[in-house]
């Protein structure tokens, strides 16, 4: 799957409180392109809580007490999920030397 990197620039999602018709500008495939839509609006609040589980993951602090056997299986899969999407948007970074 292609990545797709979103700029948020004045118009877009940076201040936005999740209740606009937001400019969206991005780049997907090496090509600029924009649309409307609000990014805040696709963002769950479930999203955002296993987002910020994951800073926590990464630095070896686990949802629950015990090993990653103790965990619940959704929690170790959106972890395995996240982590993919970083490893992906990370290594198309280094590729396009950002
Ligand atoms: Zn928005």
């Amino acid at each position: 799957m292609a990545t797709a990197f979103i700029f948020l620039g004045e118009g877009g999602c940076r201040y936005c409180k999740g209740d606009g018709d937001c400019e969206l500008e991005f780049e997907f495939e090496g090509k600029k392109q924009k649309a409307r839509g609000c990014i805040r609006r696709m963002i769950t609040t479930q999203s955002r809580l296993f987002l910020n589980f994951y800073q926590h993951y990464k630095n070896g602090f686990l949802l629950c007490e015990g090993g990653l056997l103790n965990q619940p299986a959704k929690y170790v899969q959106a972890m395995s999920i996240i982590n993919n999407e970083v490893a992906k948007l990370e290594k198309e970074l280094n590729r396009n030397g950002r």
